[in-house]
């Protein structure tokens, strides 16, 4: 049976007022777009329509609630934010259907109040951002999207179809968004894109001019940037085209987190040829070896599919002596499913559900195994942590460079009164398990 994805909710947006306020609707958007959401160019097929308002002189309150009025009764779900969102008293007697008021730079909040209105149907094939990290992304954490849309045609993937070719944003208008999560307290930048190693091909790798020099739409250069603004910078998405080389030495440096998200999704030929993913080469052992020569520390992430149309049994047997060698860090893996509309469903050689399960079981398997050796050789040693939660008790949760939210472990903290949501410890590790590490703060 194939898998009908549901289609993601269309937000409308007007935006009234001056350039900063511009800057917010645009932020807004780019969140709204990187949570999933699509965009409306008309009231008719809008979901929700978010009005940006501008309170700042009479004449402009009179505007921004016209442009109230009009959504109201052209699309009836209406979300105002902006400078008018201060008098949400005045708001809320004129059009009292209203479905939320936020005031300006209250971003977080309105992004929020979208997703209330209008959520997101949960979709693991058409998110980049893991479900859990769809609500609203704590402050201390956000993701930061570079690119839309996709050059490849993997067989089993309809992205393309759906969001189009490649567009990348320009690097200074990413760099300025970047600095703002900062300023606002993000600690971690979670760089997200369909294919980020692809970042600025349909830009030609062009400059653009950033804080007295330039800087290339490139990922080698963006990532060197971004790592200059003092934040944590997770690079997610990076297929292994050869000038991902280039990336590992800020790795190695510390400008980047010594973190890469591959999902290589395969590794025997025929299965990736069959697949048409990217960066489809025999070398890709070579390269994680000689990456970790230059960045010991580096945590490779992937995930792999299990049961894709003609694998055979000695394919998967090529797949599990690969990992074996690789021994990434954190790996997850899917069953194949046929998604509606990709080319893959009428490959031969389906394979049988039960066979999936247990290839599926026997690569979880092996990969706990490979997981759990390694965090234990963690123990013992004391690693940076980014504090997640704080619970009552004196406990915390977190995650280490190796571990991006939401998708791999974490770091439970005993003893950790004084910490907070978004601080970077010091943490002695103690013990670990198949995907997680225990300890407390170490002594400064
Ligand atoms: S690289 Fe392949 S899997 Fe990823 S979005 Fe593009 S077509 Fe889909």
């Amino acid at each position: 049976m194939e898998l009908e994805l549901p289609s993601p909710p269309k937000v409308g947006m007007v935006s009234l007022g001056c350039p900063k306020a511009l800057v917010d609707s645009e932020r807004i958007l780019t969140k709204l777009r990187s949570d999933g959401y699509q965009l409306s160019p008309d009231y008719d097929q809008a979901d929700v329509v978010l009005v940006n308002t501008c309170g700042f002189l009479d004449s402009a309150k009179e505007e921004s609630l016209a442009a109230i009025g009009e959504a109201i009764a052209e699309n009836g779900r209406v979300i105002v934010t902006g400078c008018m969102g201060k008098e949400a008293d005045v708001i809320r007697e004129k059009f009292p259907d209203v479905l939320a008021v936020t005031g300006p730079h209250q971003y977080e909040e309105v992004v929020g109040a979208v997703h209330v209105a209008a959520p997101m149907p949960p979709s693991a094939y058409l998110n980049l951002v893991p479900e859990a990290g769809l609500k609203l992304t704590p402050r201390h954490y956000s993701y930061l999207k570079i690119s839309e849309g996709c050059n490849h045609r993997c067989s089993f993937c309809i992205i393309p179809s759906l969001r189009g070719d490649l567009v990348s944003r320009r690097p200074d208008a990413i760099l300025r968004e970047a600095e703002k999560l900062v300023a606002a307290g993000t600690k971690e930048l979670l760089v997200i894109s369909q294919d980020t190693s692809a970042y600025g091909v349909d830009l030609r790798h062009g400059a653009w001019p950033w804080k007295g020099g330039e800087v290339r739409a490139h990922m080698t250069d963006l990532a060197g940037e971004l790592g200059k603004l003092g934040a944590w910078v997770r690079l997610h998405y990076v297929y292994p085209y050869p000038h991902v080389d280039l990336v590992i030495p800020l790795l190695a440096e510390g400008l980047v987190l010594p973190y890469l998200d591959i999902p290589f999704q395969h590794a025997a030929p025929s299965v990736l040829r069959a697949m048409k993913r990217p960066a489809n080469e025999a070398k890709v052992l070579e390269r994680i070896r000689a990456w970790r020569e230059i960045c010991p520390d580096i945590a490779i992430r992937s995930s792999f599919v299990v049961g894709f149309p003609g694998e055979t049994e000695a394919d998967f047997d090529y797949l599990m002596q690969w990992l074996a060698e690789a021994r990434l860090d954190r790996v997850g893996a899917f069953r194949f499913e046929p998604v509606k509309g990709a080319a893959a469903n009428s490959l031969p050689g389906a394979v049988p559900e039960e066979v999936k399960e247990e290839r599926y079981a026997r690569l979880m398997d092996l990969t706990a195994r490979i997981s759990a050796e390694k965090l234990r050789a963690t123990i013992g040693r004391t690693i940076d942590v980014i504090v997640d939660l704080v619970d009552e008790e004196g406990g915390a949760t977190g995650r280490s460079k190796a571990d991006a939210p939401e998708i791999d472990g974490e770091v439970h903290l005993r003893d950790a009164p004084h910490v907070a949501q978004g601080d970077i410890v010091r943490v002695l590790i103690e013990d670990a398990d198949e995907h997680d590490l225990y300890g407390l703060p170490a002594a400064l």
